[in-house]
C-alpha cells in the first residue's frame, strides 16, 4: 500500500486510535525490548511473585530502577510522539493506547486522559496495599539515601514502581476502556510494537474485527501484519509525520 493512500485514510478518519510500543521511543534513546545491551537485556528479571514474597527480590528490583531512572527521566519525545499530538489537535485521536511506561506521550503534549497506559508508568511508584503514589524522583532519592526497598509512608505497604511486572495483572478498567475504544474507532494506527505481548497485542485485532482500518508502522514484520489494511516499513520518525501530514 502506498503512503499517499494511508495519508488519505488518516485525513478521512474521524475516530483514530493510536497504539504504540517500545519502537516509538527508540529515537528518544530508550532501547526497545530486544535491543542487545539495554537495561532489559542486562538485568535479571524480578517477576511480581518474587517482588511480593522476597525482600531480596524487592531490593534487586529497586536497584535496577535506580540504575535505569536517570536515562528514562532525561529522555525527550521525538517526531513520532509529535505526530500523535498533531492527530489530537486535529480532533481525530480518540485515545492513544500505549504499552510504554516512559510517559513520553504525555510529555509530548497529549492530555493525561487521552493516554491509556496498559503497562503502567515508570514515572511514579505506587503502594501495593493502599494505592498511594509518589514520584519516581522521590522514591529513587529514598533508595539512594539508604531505604533499599522503600515502604509506603502512609500504611507501611510495599512501594513498587507503577509499572506492570511479569505475572502482575493489568488494570481491568484500563484494558476494558482500551478494548471499547478499539471497538468503536474507524482507524487504528499501530506503531513500533512487535505485537507479541498479550493481551495488549489483541487490541489492533479487536479494531479490525469491528470494522476499522488497521495500519501498522514498524520496521520488522509482526504476527498481525496479515490482517492489516496497510503495513508501512521504515523508521517511525520518518514515516509517521508524513502519514499525519506533518513535516518531520
Ligand atoms: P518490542 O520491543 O517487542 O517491539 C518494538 C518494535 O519496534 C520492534 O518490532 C522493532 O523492530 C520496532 N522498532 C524499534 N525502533 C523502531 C523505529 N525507530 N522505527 C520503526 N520500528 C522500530 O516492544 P513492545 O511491542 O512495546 O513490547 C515490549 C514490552 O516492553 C512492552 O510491554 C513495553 O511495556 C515494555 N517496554 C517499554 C519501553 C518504553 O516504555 N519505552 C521500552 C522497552 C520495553
Amino acid at each position: 500500500m502506498d503512503l499517499q493512500t494511508v495519508q488519505a485514510w488518516v485525513t478521512g478518519a474521524q475516530r483514530i486510535v493510536g497504539f504504540t510500543g517500545a519502537g516509538i521511543s527508540t529515537e528518544s534513546g530508550i532501547p526497545d525490548f530486544r535491543s542487545p545491551g539495554g537495561v532489559w537485556a542486562r538485568n535479571r528479571m524480578v517477576d511480581f511473585e518474587e517482588f511480593l514474597t522476597s525482600e531480596e527480590g524487592r531490593v534487586e528490583y529497586w536497584r535496577q530502577k535506580v540504575e535505569a531512572w536517570p536515562a528514562m527521566r532525561a529522555a525527550r519525545p521525538n517526531a513520532g510522539h509529535a505526530a500523535f499530538v498533531r492527530l489530537h489537535s486535529l480532533g481525530k485521536l480518540s485515545v492513544l493506547i500505549t504499552q510504554n511506561i516512559d510517559g513520553l506521550h504525555q510529555t509530548s503534549g497529549l492530555p493525561r486522559q487521552a493516554v491509556l497506559e496498559l503497562h503502567g508508568t515508570t514515572t511514579e511508584a505506587a503502594c501495593l496495599s493502599c494505592g498511594d503514589r509518589i514520584t519516581s524522583d522521590e522514591a529513587c532519592e529514598r533508595v539512594e539515601a539508604g531505604e533499599r526497598a522503600p515502604r509506603c509512608l502512609k500504611c507501611g505497604g510495599f512501594l513498587k514502581p507503577a509499572t506492570i511486572s511479569f505475572g502482575q495483572p493489568l488494570s481491568s478498567a484500563v484494558l476494558r476502556r482500551a478494548q471499547s475504544e478499539a471497538e468503536s474507532c474507524d482507524l487504528l494506527l499501530a506503531v513500533g510494537s512487535s505485537l507479541v505481548v498479550e493481551p495488549a497485542a489483541s487490541i489492533p485485532r479487536v479494531a479490525k474485527y469491528n470494522g476499522a482500518r488497521l495500519v501498522i508502522v514498524n520496521r520488522e514484520p509482526t504476527p498481525v501484519d496479515e490482517i492489516a489494511d496497510a503495513v508501512v516499513r521504515g523508521e517511525i520518525g520518518d514515516v509517521l509525520p508524513a502519514i499525519v501530514g506533518q513535516e518531520s
